[in-house]
């Protein structure tokens, strides 16, 4: 992508902030890209004139690309316009942890209360299968983002966390999924953390490098022909028309991509995922400088496995290809009337507690210097639900992921192309396509229903921690949880 940029003509955000600085993954972007070269971040063209396409597609993150990517290998013939407000992996697409994994927001039970049994057990079978699928598809484009096939171990380090991992093994393995239970002694061998008392391991998760990926999903996409705009912000959504930078794009079928930001893309007809569809709720992480071998000999993950805990205040982290510690947590406030901003991306109270989160579970990483703290936006409806679709008047949509996105994107764009090159196939009769659901309440009702949520998961940790019994506080809550 040309020559090395210097710190003046950076390519920056509309905000100011250089892509740079984005994450972690953007930031290493300078060494090497996804091709091997380093990817300097310098916007493609934006649109400049009104245009007409088969597809236009909002949004060039994992959600947006691998639709593109799949309606092209569905139809070659078919023209597909994408285009993003800044480039193409700002979103969380470029920040994330990190973890292909088979996870979906909503469990199997919940999804078989609403769904039946079948739809249950074939939306499990597709999101194991997606797994391989994203492995495959990069290798197959030769995008180098850093995959290891080292599954997810989920620790338990108090009586009430190894009640929740015996539970989750067996219910998982009811459903195809191949979830082991590991004894303190075969956990502490995967991941060397403080109070292990046993594990699950779920082979079912790839560790990747976010941005390499959805960066090299960019160019996979243009080199079949994709237009693919970045600057280019979409003011107005309406049937079979976009308007992007002012310019009319029209167009068979819109593909709303854009995730969190939804609740502020005017769209009509609405679709389950803009305006109180969703509510973007942040998620920070941090990296530490790349640890020397003797530390990884302390902590493990010899195969890059990604791991957790099954607290309630969800954390995640992964081992970097350079031997970084990334870790990251929910814990970020909601904010009010859905904001997103580049300024929400850092709270330096929340990376604070992240940073003694990780030296609580990690000692061994007390002494390194974390060099990285960022954050993103991700999307949650108001059931916790996932969703794809296609309306009557070609509008399609697809996100809600709740920080289960990765793989999920991949199922997403495929099940997108099915819809939208009039397909009936066993991706569009699962559970999930077409759902709507409820959708969050008004000002100030979503802003304190969202807070207390997030005070009553902290709480329910506190009374785990004071009483070493299952929290009241979290069985009260989880069918909000979608559990
Ligand atoms: C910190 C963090 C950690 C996470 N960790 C994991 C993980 O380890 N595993 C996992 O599975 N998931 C994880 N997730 C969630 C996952 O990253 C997302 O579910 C997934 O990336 C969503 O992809 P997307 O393409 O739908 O949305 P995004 O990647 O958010 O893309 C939306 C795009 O839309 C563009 N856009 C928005 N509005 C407009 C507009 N008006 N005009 C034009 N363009 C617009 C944005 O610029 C953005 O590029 C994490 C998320 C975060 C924030």
């Amino acid at each position: 992508m040309g020559p090395a940029l210097s710190a003046d003509d950076e390519p920056r955000d509309r905000s100011g902030r250089p892509y740079r600085g984005l994450s972690l993954w953007f930031d290493q972007l300078a060494e090497r890209g996804p091709d091997g070269a380093p990817d300097d971040l310098a916007p493609r063209p934006a649109l400049d004139a009104p245009t007409e396409a088969d597809v236009v597609v909002v949004g060039a993150g994992l959600t947006g690309l691998w639709t593109a990517y799949h309606l092209t290998e569905a139809d070659p013939s078919l023209d597909v316009v994408v285009v993003d407000q800044e480039v193409a992996g700002y979103g969380a697409s470029g920040r994330n942890g990190g973890w292909c994994s088979a996870l979906f927001p909503v469990s199997a039970d919940a999804l078989a209360r609403r769904h039946g049994e079948p739809a249950a057990r074939a939306l499990r079978a597709a999101m194991r299968d997606t797994v391989v699928e994203v492995a495959a598809t990069a290798a197959a484009e030769g995008i180098d983002c850093d995959v290891a096939v080292g599954g997810t171990v989920v620790l338990a380090r108090t009586r009430p966390q190894l009640e929740r991992a015996r539970a989750h093994a067996a219910s998982a393995r009811a459903w195809g999924d191949e979830v082991e239970l590991l004894d303190a002694r075969a956990a502490r061998a995967v991941l060397d953390a403080t109070d292990v008392l046993g594990a699950t391991f779920d082979p079912d998760c790839l560790r990747v490098q976010p941005a390499r990926l959805v960066r090299g999903l960019a160019r996979a996409v243009e080199a079949r022909g994709v237009r693919l705009h970045e600057r280019t912000a979409v003011t107005r959504v309406g049937p079979r028309r976009v308007l992007a930078n002012g310019h009319v794009v029209r167009a068979r079928h819109v593909v709303l991509a854009t995730e969190a930001w939804g609740a502020h893309v005017p769209v009509r007809p609405r679709t389950p995922l803009t305006g109180r569809g969703v509510a973007p709720v942040y998620s920070l992480m941090v990296a530490t400088e790349p640890l020397p071998a003797a530390v990884w000999d302390a902590i493990g993950l010899r195969r890059a496995e990604t791991f957790s805990d099954f607290r309630h205040l969800l954390v995640y982290g992964q081992r970097t290809a350079d031997d970084r510690l990334a870790f990251g947590g929910r814990g970020a406030p909601y904010h009010w009337r859905s904001a997103v901003r580049p300024a929400l991306d850092r709270d330096d109270a929340v990376h604070a507690h992240l940073v003694e989160a990780m030296h609580e579970l990690l000692p061994q990483v007390r002494g390194a210097a974390v060099t990285h703290r960022w954050g993103g936006p991700l999307g949650v409806r108001r059931d916790w639900s996932p969703t794809v679709g296609l309306d009557p008047s070609g509008l399609a949509w697809a996100g809600g992921y709740v920080g289960d996105g990765v793989a999920t994107t991949h199922l997403a764009g495929r099940t997108l192309a099915d819809l939208l090159t009039g397909r009936d196939t066993a991706l569009t009769r699962l559970p999930w396509v077409g759902h709507r659901g409820p959708r969050w309440e008004p000002e100030p009702l979503r802003w304190l229903g969202i807070r207390a949520g997030l005070a009553a998961t902290v709480l329910a940790d506190a009374e785990e921690r004071a009483t070493r019994r299952q929290s009241v506080v979290a069985h009260l809550m989880a069918p909000l949880l979608g559990h």
